[in-house]
């Protein structure tokens, strides 16, 4: 199971500030930050806190499972950002 930041992220990056797991990005200190549509979950390593829901200021970070319907293809979205990384 994993949390999903979906499009309301405006990218302000609170809920970075209290991940345990460091499995948000891009950081602030990243090249890419500045480009950044919005930020996203590393689904392998959430432990599904629910620190960055609590964090969000836009309620933009949802459980999978809650994740509303017409933003169920953030689950891909944020999946996608780790797996382009691999490459
Ligand atoms: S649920 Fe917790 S571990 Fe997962 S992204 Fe949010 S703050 Fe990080
Ligand atoms: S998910 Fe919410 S807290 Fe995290 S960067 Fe986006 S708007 Fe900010």
């Amino acid at each position: 199971m994993t949390y999903v930041i979906a499009a309301p992220c405006i990218a302000d990056y609170s809920c970075i500030e209290v991940c345990p797991a460091d499995c948000i990005s891009p950081r602030p200190d990243d090249p890419d930050f500045d480009k950044a549509e919005q930020l996203y979950i590393d689904p392998r390593q959430c432990i599904d806190c629910n620190a960055c829901m609590e964090a969000c200021p836009v309620s933009a970070a949802f459980h999978e499972w809650d994740l509303p319907d017409k933003w169920n293809n953030y689950l891909t979205v944020n999946a996608d950002y780790y797996e382009r990384s691999l490459r």
